[in-house]
């Protein structure tokens, strides 16, 4: 049996392994088999702090996992694909692997971003597409930019976009927005920001340089047309990887976990959520490790206590 067992192996996950494993717990970290699916593709990652050079996705992740490893963590790769939380010790179903038990479990499986699943959006990821106006604006610079989404968050990305693009049109499939009527507000005060809504986005288009456009149908004219620009965020929203958790453990509205504030508890004893899938707000390497290593602490505190209640007992 683990005494702690981490789901997870993106920076969260990564971060809450090096504090167990500095602890003397031997963490068993299980990552998945598409390890932080948006990060090992990010080439330059240049708001981490202490690389002035700028770091790349997978030379971080690398070293993190070299750190954890180093303390004594065991990193395994396989997708969890069920736990029971009804009872100590924890049983964790791992694709391929077996079922481990622990007493503590720390989740970190971050969350996944929708995409829209048109053509030549897959193919230009890197090359124009992304999904993150926060972690590759400055690309934008001096360019023409598209953001599709009509949520807060696409507003958002826009009104952050327009520091550096030339103009920043939003593209969505109704004629009302999602965001809120204050969002709203502020996005139209913004001259360089465009508005093309009743288009559903039909296809990326792009050259041998990267993405110069998105076709879509106008619901208004019944015909389609293209949208020039040469960056395109898609920002119709994330969805935290909690199915293997089968609703064992509360979530807000949007399916992310729920965390008791300051603190990673989930309301489950000995149960730990930390990173991106108990996060809808910050969204960063930094943020996931912090709370990676905040996990850590409520881990080891609960760990203690319960040496403490078995003391008691005898
Ligand atoms: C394109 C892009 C670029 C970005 N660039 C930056 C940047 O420059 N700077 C910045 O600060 N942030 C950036 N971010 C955000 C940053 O990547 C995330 O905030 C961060 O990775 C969250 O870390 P996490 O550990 O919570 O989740 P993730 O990194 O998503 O890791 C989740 C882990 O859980 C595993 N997992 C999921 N489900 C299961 C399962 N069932 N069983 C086992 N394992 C599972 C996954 O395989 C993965 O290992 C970027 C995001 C994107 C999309």
């Amino acid at each position: 049996m683990y005494k702690a067992v981490v789901i997870g192996g993106g920076p969260a996950g990564l971060s809450a392994a090096i504090h167990l494993a500095r602890a003397n717990l031997e963490p068993l970290v299980i990552k998945g088999f598409e390890p932080s699916k948006y990060l090992i593709t990010t080439m330059e990652v240049d708001s981490y702090p202490g690389f002035p050079a700028g770091v790349d996705g997978p030379t971080l992740l690398d070293n993190m996992a070299k750190q954890a490893e180093q303390f004594g963590a065991r990193i395994r790769i396989g997708n969890v694909q069920r736990v029971d939380l009804s009872k100590r010790p924890y049983a964790i179903d791992i694709q391929g692997y077996g079922t481990v038990e622990a007493e503590s479990v720390v989740i970190a499986t971050g969350a996944s971003f929708k995409l829209l699943g048109i053509p030549g959006e897959e193919a230009n990821f890197g090359r124009g597409v992304s999904i993150c106006a926060t972690c590759s604006g400055y690309f934008s610079t001096g360019k023409k930019a598209i953001v599709v989404g009509g949520g807060d968050s696409a507003l958002e990305e826009a009104i952050y976009l327009t520091r550096y693009a030339s103009e920043v049109t939003i593209v969505h499939r109704r004629n009302e927005l999602r965001a809120s009527k204050g969002m709203q507000e502020r996005a139209r005060q913004y001259g360089k920001i465009k508005w093309a809504l009743n288009r559903t986005p039909i296809e990326v288009l792009a050259d041998e340089h990267g993405v110069t456009g998105l076709k879509v149908m106008n619901h208004e004219t019944g015909s389609e047309e293209v949208i020039e620009g040469r960056r395109l965020y898609v920002a119709i929203g994330t969805r935290p990887n909690t199915g293997f958790l089968e609703g064992q453990l509360p979530t807000n509205e949007r399916g992310y976990l729920l965390v008791k504030p300051g603190t990673t508890e989930t309301g489950i004893p000995g149960v730990f959520a930390c990173g991106d899938v108990q996060d809808p707000r910050y969204g960063q390497i930094t943020s996931a490790i912090g709370s990676g290593c905040m996990a850590a602490v409520d881990c080891e505190r609960y760990l203690d206590s319960l040496v403490v209640e078995e003391a008691v007992a005898l």
